[in-house]
């Protein structure tokens, strides 16, 4: 291989190498699908909670409900054993009789309100539960290709990396060196291939027909007049 020749695959190499570094860094690992998942996680704590709280309020109703229906039938028990002959006393049980209904229908009440709230929750949960599993799933799936992506990138990586390091070692250390500068400063193209009507691929401006003419019969290296940049043309 002519230097020209070395210096055009290792560019292609390096090019190349670029590439996949860059495909390599802007892999998504996930990061918003992960964040959505959060958001319905939290939304699922928040309301697994409140239904929580919804059951243990309406136990504590039921213990209340049960605790006045029985308060009241003990007074109607002694209300109606004909024990008590005094009116004022059998006025007051009877006053208590109706506090303790009054009371008893702001507990069913209270009740029937939970229990509606208790069935919205429970229904809400279950949609979230499976809005969770959905998301889950589909972190699942992409993490999964992210893996395979990354592990393909960097499989490529490496061994063009091998391949690429034994090119370079190849070529006279000046030369390379040469390259090397040239590639920091030209956006990482430091040799230009000479297109099909004599343009520089570099900087894509028309090279003069003489050194069209010299690349064909020189093996010295050769830049770009316009960009600086080492030419390559095929040999015709
Ligand atoms: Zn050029």
């Amino acid at each position: 291989m002519q230097p020209v020749e070395q210096l055009f695959a290792l560019q292609r190499m390096d090019t190349r190498l670029a590439v996949l570094r860059r495909s390599l860094e802007v892999l998504d690992p996930g990061q918003s699908l992960e964040a959505l998942l959060e958001q319905v996680r939290a939304a699922e704590q928040v309301t697994a909670a409140q239904l929580k709280e919804t059951q243990t309020r309406l136990r504590d109703l039921e213990l209340s409900l049960s605790g006045t229906a029985e308060k009241a039938r003990k007074i109607e028990q002694e209300l109606y054993s004909g024990r008590v002959g005094n009116p004022k006393e059998l006025t007051a049980m009877q006053e208590d009789v109706a506090a303790l209904g009054r009371q008893r229908q702001r507990i069913e009440d209270e009740m029937l309100a939970l229990m509606e709230d208790t069935e919205r929750l429970a229904q809400e949960l279950g949609t979230l539960e499976a809005q969770r599993g959905a998301r889950e799933r589909e972190l699942e799936d992409h993490l999964t290709q992210y893996r395979a992506h990354t592990r393909a990138l960097e499989d490529e990586l490496a061994a063009l990396q091998v391949k690429r390091d034994t090119l370079a070692a190849e070529i006279t250390p000046d030369v390379l060196k040469r390259y090397e500068r040239l590639r920091e400063r030209k956006d990482g193209l430091a040799v230009a291939q000479v297109l099909g009507d004599g343009i520089c691929e570099g900087c894509h401006v028309k090279i003069p027909d003489r050194l069209y003419a010299d690349l064909q019969e020189t093996d010295a290296l050769r830049t770009c007049e316009e960009c600086g940049r080492i030419l390559y043309a095929p040999r015709r």
